[in-house]
């Protein structure tokens, strides 16, 4: 109870400085020019953020365009509210939808336990959501577009981030950061984990929402939008597409039927991977910041790679407006305490979620997870 006061005292305390910053930074002038390098979530949310605070801003993204590519995202009341300081809390608010009722079952549809989403909706006031990823990429392209001024230049994959020219480099250049390699050495390596994630989207809504923990593998479902259903399934790194209906065959309905009511053609597969050991700082010091995967990229289990990633991008670019472009390095001190241990937490926890779920011996697990509420 206490903590969760104490949570709700540091949220308040957020929306205040985020009121602030925004208010402060009106007035004092004292901004400068960044380069955002990475278009994804946590470069495009940051780019947002940077940009309401009166900074100049470019994106370097390595891609020629944003495919349209990615299936669902979870977005955390945090992140919501990370969201909702960035300006973009409505555009969210339209397109998602909440995500409730969601069970732990055997591979026979026994339910295990419940996923504790009520209870993350009774303590925030607010529900997970899930919103699909080009959806989201759109917003926040929208939300640029809108404030005008930021220059997105596509087809440059950063090769030597010395020769950046700005006052603030942010490296959202993803789990194979150039820029953290750059200014971090490579110490802090992607590791991967022997599993690999398949993810799509099934063209119907299945209303049987959450995770199937089998032998070594598990199959999630999760709404996404009317008519369609999120699902993911992990399963060893060597399985093929052909080998995937393989590994759930005899699963309880409507396991089979999602995967063999979509089309193989359009399943995204990658390698489960994170970044050990944990970064020592995600600043420089001088005018250098990580947000997103390559400060923390972590396991999807926790579902918080986005939201990780937003919550990077919303208190960088509040700490850059309070501080302004003369007191950077305060600025990028206040971020690194705010958001290093917290991300890097959750990177373990989902780490340890994963080899929890892909247990080769499921009977042990199984009976813990059943003492759980249900
Ligand atoms: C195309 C795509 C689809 C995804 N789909 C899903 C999904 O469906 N579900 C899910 O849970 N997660 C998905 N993810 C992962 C998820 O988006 C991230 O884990 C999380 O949102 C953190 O985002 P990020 O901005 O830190 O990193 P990322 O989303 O990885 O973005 C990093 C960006 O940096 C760019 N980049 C990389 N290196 C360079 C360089 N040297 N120079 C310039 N640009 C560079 C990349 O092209 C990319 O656009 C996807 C990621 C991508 C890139």
């Amino acid at each position: 109870m206490q903590n969760e006061q104490n949570e709700q005292n540091e949220q308040n305390d957020r929306d205040r400085q985020g009121e602030q910053a925004t208010r402060h930074n009106d007035g004092h002038g004292d901004t400068g020019t960044a380069v955002g390098v990475g278009a994804g979530v946590g470069g495009l949310a940051t780019a947002v953020g940077l940009c309401r605070a009166g900074w100049a801003v470019r994106v370097l993204e390595r891609r020629t365009a944003l495919e349209h590519y990615g299936t669902a995202f979870g977005i955390h009341p945090t992140a919501q509210a990370a969201l909702d300081r960035l300006g973009l809390g409505e555009a969210l608010r339209v397109r998602a939808v909440p995500y409730r009722g969601a069970k732990i079952r055997r591979p026979d549809g026994t339910v295990l336990a419940a996923l504790p989403l009520e209870r993350i909706e009774r303590k925030a006031g607010r529900p997970e959501l899930l919103v699909s990823r080009p959806y989201l990429i759109d917003a926040l392209l929208a939300e640029l577009d809108r404030l005008g001024g930021v220059h997105l230049a596509y087809g440059q994959r950063l090769t030597d981030a010395d020769a950046l020219d700005a006052d603030l480099v942010v490296g959202a250049d993803g789990i194979h950061s150039a820029v953290r390699t750059a200014r971090f050495g490579a110490r802090s390596r992607v590791r991967t984990l022997g599993t690999a994630a398949w993810i799509g989207i099934a063209g119907f809504e299945t209303g049987v929402y959450g995770e199937t923990w089998g032998d070594g593998r598990f199959f999630g479902m999760t709404p996404v939008e009317p008519g369609r259903t999120n699902w993911y399934a992990a399963v060893p790194a060597a399985t093929t597409a052909d080998g995937l209906r393989a590994a759930f065959a005899g699963w309880h309905d409507p396991v089979p039927r999602t995967l063999a009511d979509t089309d193989p053609a359009t399943w995204i597969r990658y390698e489960m991977r994170h970044l050990h050991p944990a970064l020592p700082a995600f600043v420089d010091g001088r005018r250098t910041a990580l947000v997103g995967d390559a400060a923390h990229a972590m396991t999807p289990n926790l579902g918080q790679g986005a939201c990780t990633a937003l919550l990077d991008a919303e208190a960088l670019t509040r700490a850059v407006a309070a501080h302004g472009r003369s007191k950077l390095p305060a600025a990028l001190r206040a971020y690194d305490a705010e958001r290093r241990r917290s991300a890097q937490r959750v990177a373990l926890g989902s780490r340890t979620l994963h080899r929890f779920v892909t247990a080769r011996r499921p009977a042990l697990r199984d009976a813990l997870v059943g003492l759980l509420p249900g």
